[in-house]
């Protein structure tokens, strides 16, 4: 039989079950599904050979769908050759009325190829007449992760994927809570890292406590734990909060010590269910960074704000995300011109990311590079971004020979190992000259560790690469980040010459901005020039470039090529 044949076929038999079997089917499906935890259920009504598998199953290996007819043979087909006549042998006896039950150990093939080992246990259940009614089962899968964390006995990140997969198959709304304890490593250094251990055993204690059996509690990594509920709702969520925070404040006490924690926590309100878990764990790990970063450790919700075209947030970033899997469909670069600040002639331009698609049009990059910056595929994104942007410098290089691109980085890149080797690479393989390449930080860079930032910037600077900070003035670091890294240009935010025309205050701020900057080697770029007025102030401060709509919007590579400054 060809698979469309095998399709009909099964629709054909489904179509045939009798409708009061089929609801027999389900409400004993139901039933054994609750008492079977953590494994995959199957029920098969023998009198018709249908049955009903758990969606779980179907989807980790793909099976045709929830119910199948002479499953029992399509599942054949998944299982290892070498396992196959055990199998069979099996299945056979039990149809042929020679066994009543089975307990066996096999290999199955899951969705997109490898096997899990998996072991299989089932019974058949007889009619009034002893004959063979049902056949139900468990199927216990090895090859996946074990789910407990073994130091506070939650189940661990797995265990969470897992129970947000089932909701989101389920289509059951859920509250999904974080929180993380702040500077623990200082814990481990000051007690030793058994009573590190200890304090998490009692949080992950107290957590529970506290959560009661309003939701499931799980250790996702480190000093994170988390909270799945189907029933409790921000309210309630920050209000237990709140109090959760003060205990940990003042009376928390391990082996007799009191110890001060302090915390964030992140929450998202998932209402829309065709979107992934890991988009789910990107709102989720974003709410968590905004409290930890700015909001002192509050709550913060990831909120799901419904567009003019009624889409949720989360599915759109899932959509985002999805591009990037499926080689970066819907991202491309517009390039903004840089000019010389007197001369005003081009002499680079800034990579801005876009992405589009049908249904959600074009979202502008501040929409989504916040909520992915800690996504372990932001690198990935990065690399194109950068691999992009060289092929497009290397056409423009060729006109303007003088030509630097500036390509923005997230902090999240610097952070891992191979960052510049990848740039290396990338500059070699493009056959690129490195001094031609600026790369923009801003001053998120300051959440990672301050010796790794200079290693890493001194590296790229080894090879000729240029570093700018960007959107100088907008952080709280701004002054001692200049002076503890070697930037080759300072890129003073728009936020501070947009009233410069006629507010004093702003430009005195730009005087002692251009001086700072100068007094540590580093040029100045204003960016945001909207207007002439606001040129010819600027011309008048120790300032090298601009960037601004005055000059041009950021542009497609083509008209790029065909800009020219004004009066030129
Ligand atoms: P940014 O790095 O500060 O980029 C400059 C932003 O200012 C751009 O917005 C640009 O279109 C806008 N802009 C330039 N001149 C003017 C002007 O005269 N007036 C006004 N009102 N705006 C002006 P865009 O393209 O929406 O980008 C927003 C932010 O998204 C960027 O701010 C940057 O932080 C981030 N971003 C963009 N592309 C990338 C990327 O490839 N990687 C990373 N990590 N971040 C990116
Ligand atoms: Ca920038
Ligand atoms: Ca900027």
């Amino acid at each position: 039989m060809n698979l469309e044949e095998i399709l009909q076929l099964q629709q054909k038999k489904l179509l045939e079950y009798p409708l009061e079997r089929r609801h027999k089917l389900d409400r004993l499906f139901v039933a054994f599904s609750i008492v079977a935890e953590g494994t995959y259920v199957y029920l098969c009504d023998m009198k018709y050979d249908i049955s009903r598998w758990s969606k779980a199953a179907v989807d980790h290996f793909g099976l045709p769908g929830d119910y199948m007819y002479d499953a029992g043979d399509i599942w054949e087909n998944f299982i290892h050759e070498e396992d196959r006549e055990i199998y069979h042998a099996g299945i056979d006896d039990i149809f042929s009325g020679k066994s009543n039950g089975h307990d066996m150990q096999y290999r199955a093939q899951k969705r997109g190829g490898g096997y899990d080992v998996c072991t299989c246990r089932g019974a058949v259940l007889l009619d009034e007449n002893d004959k063979p009614n049902y056949f139900a089962g468990v199927i216990r899968n090895h090859g996946y992760q074990n789910q407990m964390d073994s130091l506070t006995g939650l189940r661990n990140q797995y265990g969470f994927f897992d129970d947000l997969q089932s909701n989101l198959n389920r289509c059951q709304e859920m509250s999904v809570f974080i929180t993380g304890i702040s500077k623990f490593s200082e814990i481990n250094e000051v007690y030793g890292y058994d009573f590190g251990n200890r304090v998490l055993q009692c949080f992950g204690r107290f957590l529970c406590e506290v959560v009661g059996n309003s939701g499931s509690v799980y250790r996702i990594d480190g000093t994170k734990f988390a909270v799945i509920s189907n029933t409790a709702k921000i309210e309630f969520i920050r209000e237990r909060y709140r109090a959760f925070r003060r205990h940990f404040r003042s009376d928390f006490q391990v082996d007799g010590r009191n110890i001060l924690l302090e915390l964030n926590a992140g929450y998202v309100f998932v209402n829309h269910f065709d979107v992934d878990t890991k988009t789910i764990f990107a709102c989720l790990n974003f709410a968590y960074t905004e409290s930890k970063t700015r909001r002192q450790g509050g709550l913060v919700e990831f909120y799901n704000d419904l567009n003019e075209s009624n889409r949720s947030r989360i599915e759109r970033l899932n959509a985002i995300r999805n591009s990037i899997m499926h080689g970066y469909q819907g991202f491309y670069l517009l390039y903004q011109p840089v000019v010389d600040a007197f001369s005003e002639n081009l002499i680079g331009a800034e990579a801005l990311l876009r992405w589009k698609n049908d249904k959600f049009n074009v979202v502008p990059p501040d929409q989504f590079i916040p909520f992915l910056e800690s996504d372990p595929l932001f690198p990935e994104l990065g690399e194109w971004i950068l691999r992009e942007a060289l092929s497009a410098a290397k056409q423009i290089l060729s006109h303007f020979p003088d030509f630097v691109m500036n390509v923005n980085l997230s902090y999240t890149q610097l952070e891992r190992s191979d960052f510049c080797d990848v740039v290396v690479r990338a500059i070699q393989e493009a056959d690129y000259p490195a001094e031609h390449l600026c790369l923009e930080v801003t001053e998120r860079c300051r959440l990672l560790d301050m010796d790794l930032l200079k290693n890493v910037l001194a590296s790229l600077k080894s090879h000729g690469i240029r570093i700018a900070l960007d959107d100088f003035g907008t952080g709280f670091s701004s002054v001692g980040l200049v002076k503890d890294l070697p930037f080759d240009i300072i890129k003073i935010d728009r936020s501070f010459v947009q009233q410069i025309e006629n507010d004093d205050m702003e430009r005195e701020l730009m005087r002692h901005f251009s001086g700072l900057a100068s007094s540590f080697g580093a040029k100045v770029c204003v960016e945001g020039i909207e207007t002439e007025g606001m040129r010819d102030i600027l011309q008048k401060y120790h300032v090298q470039s601009f960037q601004g709509y005055y000059y041009a919007k950021p542009l497609t590579l083509e008209d790029f090529l065909n800009w020219k400054p004004q009066n030129k």
